[in-house]
């Protein structure tokens, strides 16, 4: 059988869907600001889908033209026996990108097995380069952790590292310059990420609001910065900064939206099927698991169908001063 599946994941306005983000916990060892509330409660265990059925879902994804899977969380590396997982999906036929987004904290000892395991690229989360305000933004991280953990992703020889930043008014925007300088010094890639206003925090979206066309301006008055056309089908224009290896992304669900060309959906860590990230259209896939254990028919059927129903786009307003949606990004999967 040819291990390159045909796409069959097609909606209503003819987007191909051949992207998977699967949150795989929504459990994580920080509590970042913009992420979550102080007091979270999470998903009792049997509410979570098991390994055993994360792994049949992305099979089935697989099998209807998903070529790139993303495995995220909460923190997908505080979930036991995360790597076994990773494992079986690395040996997937057709599968061609097998990557994670992770806090970081645990890269020291996961980056090698990780790589081993066949996955390929990694966006690692990070939003301040001062130890004290690493705490005070994730309330609990250990700011030296994820750069020993950044070390060993870059010796353990990944395609790309890419930094994911989330700049903040007041607590952490005097940190854009700092933060490429920093991507340039690791020779890694960065993207700055416009705040969503996924879930209740403790701050109001709007005050802390930075817009990436701000930020672009002003790493351009101190870098060159060449415009990529290179695109991941999702939210982020990319740049390049010349005689480097780093390239510069901007997610800006705010500033520029680019719903048009999206071509993923995602996978909370308790089967939804949110077909987009800023609106609450969904299809629950955990009864299809539970209830038809030898039978992925019904599953591929209720998949097929949700093309039918993902939005044509978000619908963020930071002025309405009430969350998009109710759901953190933590419990979606970023
Ligand atoms: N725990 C992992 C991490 O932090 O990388 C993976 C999950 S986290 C939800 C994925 C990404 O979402 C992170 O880069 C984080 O900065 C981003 N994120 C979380 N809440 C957000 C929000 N309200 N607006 C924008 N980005 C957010
Ligand atoms: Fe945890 Fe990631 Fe959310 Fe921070 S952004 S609280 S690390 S899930």
């Amino acid at each position: 059988m040819s291990a390159t599946h045909h796409p069959q994941l097609i909606d209503q306005f003819g987007r191909v869907v051949d992207y998977i983000r699967l949150s795989i916990t929504d459990r994580c060892d920080f509590r970042c600001v913009y992420c979550m509330s102080e007091d979270m409660t999470f998903l009792p265990r049997d509410e979570v889908l098991s390994l055993e059925e994360c792994a049949r879902l992305v099979k089935a994804f697989v099998s209807l033209g998903v070529s790139k899977v993303r495995i995220t969380g909460g923190e997908p590396l505080v979930r036991k026996n995360a790597l076994s997982l990773l494992e079986d999906i690395g040996q997937l036929p057709g599968l061609k990108e097998l990557v994670m987004t992770t806090n970081g904290s645990q890269l020291e000892h996961f980056a090698a097995p990780l790589k081993q395991a066949g996955v390929r690229r990694l966006n690692i989360s990070l939003d301040s380069l001062d130890a004290e305000r690493f705490r005070s933004i994730t309330r609990v991280g250990d700011l030296s952790k994820v750069l020993r953990g950044i070390t060993a992703a870059k010796q353990a020889g990944f395609e790309r590292i890419k930094l994911n930043t989330v700049l903040m008014r007041g607590i952490n925007d005097d940190e854009a310059l700092p933060m490429l300088q920093f991507a340039l010094e690791q020779g890694i890639d960065i993207a700055y990420i416009e705040e969503m206003p996924l879930g209740e925090v403790d701050h109001s979206r709007e005050s802390t609001y930075v817009s990436n066309d701000a930020t672009l301006k002003l790493l351009k008055a101190h870098y060159q910065l060449i415009s990529s056309t290179e695109s991941t089908g999702g939210p982020a224009r990319y740049w390049r900064v010349p005689h480097t290896q780093t390239r510069v992304g901007f997610i800006s669900p705010h500033s520029h939206n680019f719903c048009e060309s999206c071509n993923r959906v995602r996978i909370t860590c308790k089967g939804e099927l949110f077909l987009c990230l800023g609106q609450e259209d969904k299809v629950d896939l955990m009864p299809l698991l539970r209830d038809h254990p030898n039978d992925d028919q019904p599953l591929i059927n209720a998949i097929l169908g949700a093309m039918q129903i993902k939005p044509k786009g978000h619908d963020f307003d930071l002025r309405r001063n009430a969350p998009a949606v109710i759901r953190f990004m933590s419990q979606t999967g970023g």
